[in-house]
């Protein structure tokens, strides 16, 4: 991959920068600025370059058109306090504004474009949509710099086009990303576990699939358990419940089996009436779960029995909380294997947003773990041994 020490002398040069400043937000307060601050090394490194540096990104899914609950407005604010310098910010992304904001730009200062995701160029099915964006994005800028990894995945025009427009370059975040992705699927480390939870099932079984054939041991928390506990015959009351994957999941048991993967489910469940902070949690064993209830967190015994298989491994991969997590009642499992992950004598990595999120409200720092990826899809797909088009284009 072509990186920012290939594009040469960008003193006085205009480098547009993809970033993902995709961050959750509070109505306008950030709840958490982990994607923020882990694009200031690569805006800094430019700025100290000397070049103007003009920052696209997008917030939210607000729909092909401006939408103020979604402005950029309050992330640039963020990013300039993260800098140390002011931070200019565009009211528009390739209009008028953005383009007196950029002509306003001196050597070593920075510029932020309002929503990437405010125009329907950006995420565009048409092609011919995405390149006409694309080149009045570029037409902004002198250079590309790929450094959103949370949207590598996506074949979009502030991604994908623009860098068939403008000599282009991966940036310091989505080295360091991939980086250790190609450790979790090259020479791993072993033994090697995958700690699996969350809330889609069909979005993780892909992983679970290509992680078969290299990892040692597959831990399965979260809402996704139940799907693997309903295919081995066992109720799961009012549980996240994806019936049309019960099959493939019978398939995933059998080839673990098969290959000598250790499959470890849970073997106690935290249960409640409803989902709710008043709601009375029992804990039951997976056997035993009442009809009317529904699973919201692993139990102690499980917790206890990842934590072990965790703290035992040499690389540790996890995504996806193991309970909701956001509920003080049904967060002591994900704490459980978050705090494991941080005594892995070895590679740890923790990959998903909210599992990100979770890291962080339990006031662990982001130094106790070996990475914390900044994108949850990005990562799984590449683990899934998918091919991810931001990469792709800046290959060679
Ligand atoms: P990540 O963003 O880390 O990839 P996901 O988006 O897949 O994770 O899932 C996160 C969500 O899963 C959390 O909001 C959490 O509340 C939810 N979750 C975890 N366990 C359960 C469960 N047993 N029932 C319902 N939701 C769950
Ligand atoms: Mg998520």
């Amino acid at each position: 991959m072509k990186t920012i020490d290939d594009l040469g002398d960008l003193a006085g040069r205009r480098v547009l920068v993809r970033s993902d400043l995709n961050v959750p937000l509070d109505g306008v307060t950030i709840a958490d600025d982990g994607r923020i601050r882990a694009s200031v090394p690569t805006i800094t490194r430019l700025r100290d370059a000397g070049a103007r540096v003009i920052v696209v990104a997008h917030l939210g899914r607000p729909d092909g058109r401006p939408d103020p609950a979604y402005s950029l407005a309050p992330v640039a604010a963020r990013l300039g306090q993260l800098l140390g310098a002011p931070v200019a910010f565009a009211a528009d992304t390739v209009g008028d504004s953005a383009k007196a904001t950029v002509d306003g730009l001196e050597d070593g200062q920075v510029a932020v474009l309002e929503n990437v995701r405010f125009e329907p160029g950006e995420t565009s099915k048409d092609e011919s949509e995405r390149r006409d964006f694309a080149a009045r994005l570029a037409a902004l800028a002198d250079v590309f710099v790929s450094d959103g990894f949370g949207v590598v995945h996506r074949k979009q025009a502030s991604v994908y086009e623009i860098a068939t427009i403008l000599p282009a370059a991966v940036g310091g975040l989505v080295a360091a990303e991939v980086e250790v992705l190609q450790r979790l699927t090259g020479q791993t480390e072993r033994p090697y576990t995958v700690v699996l939870g969350g809330s889609k099932v069909s979005d993780k079984l892909g992983v679970i699939d290509n992680l078969l054939d290299k990892a040692d041991a597959l831990l399965i928390g979260g809402g996704m358990m139940f799907t693997f506990l309903a295919a081995q015959g066992h109720e799961v009351g009012t549980s996240l419940l994806e019936d049309n994957q019960l099959d493939t999941v019978r398939g995933h048991v059998a080839r673990a089996a098969e290959q000598g993967v250790r499959l470890v489910l849970p073997t106690d469940v935290v249960v409640a009436p409803e989902l709710s902070d008043d709601a009375t949690p029992t804990t039951v064993a997976v056997d035993a779960m009442p009809s009317d209830q529904m699973g919201l967190d692993i139990g102690p015994e499980s917790a206890a029995a990842f934590a072990e298989v965790i703290r035992g491994s040499r690389t540790v991969f996890w995504n996806g909380p193991m309970g909701v997590f956001e509920l003080a009642a049904f967060a002591a499992g994900t704490k459980q294997v978050a705090e494991a992950l941080t005594e892995v004598d070895g590679l740890s990595v923790v990959g998903g947003g909210d599992s990100a999120a979770a890291v962080r409200a339990f006031g662990l720092s982001d130094e106790s773990f070996g990475h914390i990826s900044t994108g949850g899809g990005a990562s799984l797909e590449y683990l899934e041994g998918k091919s991810l088009p931001g990469l792709e284009i800046l290959a060679g």
